[in-house]
Order: structure tokens, then C-alpha cells, then sequence
């Protein structure tokens, strides 16, 4: 819908300065808006910001888990090749000299993502070191255009605190809390503690699969926990290839002598327990009095993903779906949130939004897809329909493809499918597409 209405610029607070802030930051800035993005952490990159150190000691000398925000192990690699993953104006390509791998290390998508920031010109814009405190409407009773929003924010160093007022706030913090119990792989860097040790992994997703493909050559026994034991033709063959791996069913309790026992009536003795169960959405800064609210990892209610119908376009969040290609995504999420705040375009009455979410959460249940997985997308349809609210391209066949070859490698070769796949042809084309031939000869793809 593009309105008639005079294009006006905002004072907008981004929070976070992740790929989702990035891209925020650049779009809301090309739309004419007065943009500051504030970053708890000393450099841009949200979780690729890789941090090695975990654990500190508090006063008396105890050793205690550090707050930090990165989930990043040291091993890590992307689980979907380089080349679907770059915003649509800046391929991700590799660079001599660096990881010109297709599923790169960790540090590579950082160096992608610093490269970004300076093609962009976007450090100027983020306040590092500084953490929103809190972020609460200046006037309860004022709802959407008008809504104005008081933003407090500390400087690590300095301590202090600094009180501002936005016309609008865009979360960009990705799911900031992990469900911790014993140790979550929020905070497993490394294999090298667990050598000789008895683990059991719980959670058969990506990490919890990574994690004890990396145990196996130093721990003693791997006991991996999935809520089904049937699994993937490509963890079926790690397991079968490695003698101290194994697959077991959900944890039933823990006993105080070390035992673990699962729902079969089976158990083992553990030396460690990591948990892989995933991570939640939690802000625990924003003050909505309620409006918009986390229940069961559901964020809601927000139109598409996006907007609280009370509160929109004056409160947004980008980032939130999962399961789709994100960096492009992201990016259309921008790109609209910057056109509704100037005026170009305007959104569906507030009935109107609540209707559709409504409408959403009835498929959804009618699927049978539990309240905790309401924002894992999965469909590329979805991610078309999104950015034509804002004119934004549809994604490109190649992208759907490769995006695909790689799950189902990823499915059939668990172990290889980084490093050997047969999807070149799609790959080629995608090498030869406008994506990639948009910066010349700067950069070379492999
Ligand atoms: C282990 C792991 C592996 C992954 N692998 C892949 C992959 O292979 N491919 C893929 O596409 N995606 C992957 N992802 C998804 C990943 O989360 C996204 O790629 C992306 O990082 C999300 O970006 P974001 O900006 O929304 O959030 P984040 O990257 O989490 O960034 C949020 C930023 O907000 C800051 N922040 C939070 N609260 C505040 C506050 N109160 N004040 C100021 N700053 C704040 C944080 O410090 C952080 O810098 C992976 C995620 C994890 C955890």
C-alpha cells in the first residue's frame, strides 16, 4: 500500500548492531532518517562476534558463566553455503587471503559483515560499548504515528546513564537468552575440557549434532539425546562410524549420584550434560505495558513478524523469523519499516493486522505446529509475499536451490556436506546472476 502522505524523517533508535541492526541502520539512514544504533558490545557482528572467554571469577575467586552474548563455538562453520546468504547489494564472495570456503568459519561471515559496514559508511552511526537499559513510550496514552519513545542506555566504562527521547525503536537483537541448564553449547567453545569424559549431548539440532561430531575424538563416550531415534541418514552414518557415539531418547531425570536417566528405563553415568536445546526471545529492556509480550517463544501480537498492530510502525523488530534465508530477509524487513516511518507507505488498520495474526496463529494450530515454533518460517513463498509490501525482489531460483541441495546434503552426508557437494550447476548460475556480477572485478567468487 503506498500512501499519499508527505515523506517526513524519524529519530530512530536501532538496537543492536547484528546483521539485522546493520541492515536497519543502513536502510532507515537511505530513507532520510536520523539513525543511532546502540551496540552492547565493542564491534558490530551480533552472534559472529565470536567470544572466546566464558567463564570469569566473581569476588570470592569462584569460577562463574560471564554474560556474553555470542552462542559461537571455536570449530563453527555456516550451515548454508556463502553465496544465499548476502544481502541482495552485497554478495557474500570470497576474498583472497581469507576462508574462501562455501560454508566458511565463523570469523569469515564477521568479515563479511565488517566489509559491509565500511562499502556502507555505517559505523558512524553506533554508539558502542552501550547498552539499552530501557525503552518505554513517552506517553502511554499517544498510539502510532505520534508515539514517541524514551530510550536509557549505559556506557560500559562510564557507568553512566543516558536518558534520550526517539520518535521510533527497531529491536534487532535476535534471540537473546538460551534456555540454561547444567551448561548450554550457548556456552561450549571448545572440545578440549571434556577429554575422557562421559557426555551426554542434549538435543539433536544443529549444534547438538556438530558438538558430538567434535567429541568423538576426545571425550570417552558421546551419548547424544533426541526426542526421536529417528534420525537423519547422515547422523545414522556418523554413529555408525564412530564406537562411542550414541544415540539415546529424551532425558527422563537427573539423579544427585551423576546418573542419567532416559524415558526407555535406560541410563548412564555422565561426567557433563550440554544442553543444544535452542534459544528464546527475551527483551528484557522493552517496557510496551504488556501490548507486546513473549509467551511459549511466541513474540506477539506482530503483523508479519514485524509490527505490533498497537504500536506500528513507531515499534518494530527485525530478525525475529527463523528457518529462512535471513540476511535478505532482514533486509526487506528494513526496507519496509523505513518507507512506513518516512510516509511512503502505510500499514493495514490496526483490525486489520490483529486479523491476519489471528489468522496466522489458526493455520499454525491447525498445522499442529506448537506455540514455540510460530516463527520458524521455512518457506520461500512467504519470504516473496513479505517483500512485496515493499516492492522488494523475490528471491532468485538459485538461491532457492543451493539453499536446498545444501539441507539435503546436510541430511544425507552429515559430515561431508561442507566440503563436498554436487550442486555446481546451480552454483554457476548463480556466479553469473546480477547478485554476484554487481561489483565487478572486486571480488572473486570461487
Ligand atoms: C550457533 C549459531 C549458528 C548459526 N548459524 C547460522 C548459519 O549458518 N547461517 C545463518 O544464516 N544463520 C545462522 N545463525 C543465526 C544467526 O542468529 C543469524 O545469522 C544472525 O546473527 C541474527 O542476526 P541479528 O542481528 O538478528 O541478531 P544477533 O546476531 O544476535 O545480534 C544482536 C545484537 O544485539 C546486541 N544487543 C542485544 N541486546 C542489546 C541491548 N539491550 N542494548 C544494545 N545491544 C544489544 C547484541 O550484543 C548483538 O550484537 C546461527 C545462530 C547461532 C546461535
Amino acid at each position: 500500500m503506498v500512501s499519499e502522505r508527505k515523506q517526513c524523517s524519524k529519530d530512530v533508535c536501532v538496537v543492536g548492531a547484528g546483521p539485522s541492526g546493520l541492515v536497519a541502520a543502513r536502510e532507515l539512514r537511505k530513507e532520510g532518517h536520523n539513525v543511532v544504533v546502540f551496540e552492547q558490545n565493542h564491534d558490530v557482528g551480533g552472534q559472529w562476534l565470536y567470544e572466546p572467554n566464558v567463564e570469569g571469577e566473581n569476588a570470592l575467586g569462584k569460577c562463574t558463566t560471564l554474560k556474553v552474548h555470542s552462542s559461537v563455538y571455536a570449530s563453527l562453520r555456516l550451515t548454508s553455503p556463502r553465496e544465499i546468504m548476502g544481502f541482495t547489494d552485497f554478495p557474500f564472495v570470497a576474498k583472497k587471503g581469507r576462508d574462501t570456503r562455501r560454508f566458511p568459519g565463523h570469523s569469515e561471515l564477521l568479515l563479511y559483515l565488517k566489509d559491509f559496514c565500511g562499502r556502507f559508511e555505517l559505523r558512524e552511526m553506533i554508539r558502542f560499548n552501550t547498552r539499552v537499559e530501557y525503552a518505554g513510550m513517552l506517553d502511554y496514552a499517544v498510539f502510532g504515528n505520534d508515539l514517541r519513545w524514551v530510550v536509557k542506555s549505559k556506557e560500559k566504562k562510564s557507568e553512566k546513564v543516558v536518558e534520550e527521547v526517539y520518535d521510533a525503536v527497531v529491536v534487532a537483537i535476535g534471540m537473546d537468552t538460551w534456555r540454561r541448564k547444567q551448561m548450554h553449547s550457548h556456552i561450549y567453545r571448545v572440545p578440549e575440557p571434556f577429554r575422557n569424559e562421559v557426555v551426554v549431548v542434549v538435543g539433536n539440532s544443529l549444534s547438538g549434532q556438530d558438538i558430538s561430531m567434535e567429541l568423538v575424538d576426545v571425550a570417552k563416550e558421546i551419548y547424544l539425546s533426541s526426542k526421536s531415534l529417528d534420525v537423519s541418514e547422515g547422523l545414522s552414518k556418523v554413529i555408525s562410524k564412530h564406537d562411542n557415539l550414541h544415540l539415546c531418547p529424551q532425558v527422563e531425570s537427573l539423579q544427585e549420584d551423576g546418573r542419567v536417566l532416559f524415558v526407555d528405563g535406560s541410563w548412564v553415568t555422565a561426567d557433563t550434560i550440554i544442553y543444544c536445546t535452542g534459544y528464546s526471545y527475551s527483551f528484557p529492556f522493552l517496557d510496551t505495558k504488556g501490548i507486546v509480550a513473549v509467551d511459549d517463544d511466541r513474540v506477539g501480537p506482530l503483523y508479519e513478524h514485524t509490527f505490533p498492530p498497537l504500536l506500528a510502525p513507531s515499534l518494530s523488530f527485525v530478525g525475529i523469523p527463523r528457518k529462512l534465508i535471513g540476511f535478505p530477509f532482514f533486509e526487506s524487513q528494513a526496507k519496509w519499516i523505513a518507507q512506513l516511518l518516512s510516509g511512503k507507505r502505510a500499514l493495514p488498520s490496526r483490525d486489520a493486522m490483529m486479523q491476519s495474526i489471528k489468522e496466522f496463529y489458526y493455520s499454525r494450530d491447525v498445522a499442529g505446529i506448537p506455540k514455540h515454533n510460530t516463527h520458524d518460517l521455512a518457506n520461500f513463498e512467504y519470504c516473496d509475499e513479505y517483500g512485496d509490501h515493499v516492492g522488494f525482489p523475490h528471491l532468485e531460483e538459485w538461491r532457492k536451490e543451493l539453499c536446498l541441495s545444501a539441507l539435503k546434503n546436510a541430511d544425507a552426508n552429515l559430515e561431508t556436506y561442507r566440503d563436498s557437494y554436487d550442486d555446481l550447476e546451480a552454483l554457476q548460475v548463480a556466479h553469473q546472476s546480477p547478485h554476484f556480477t554487481q561489483l565487478g572485478t572486486q571480488a572473486f567468487p570461487m
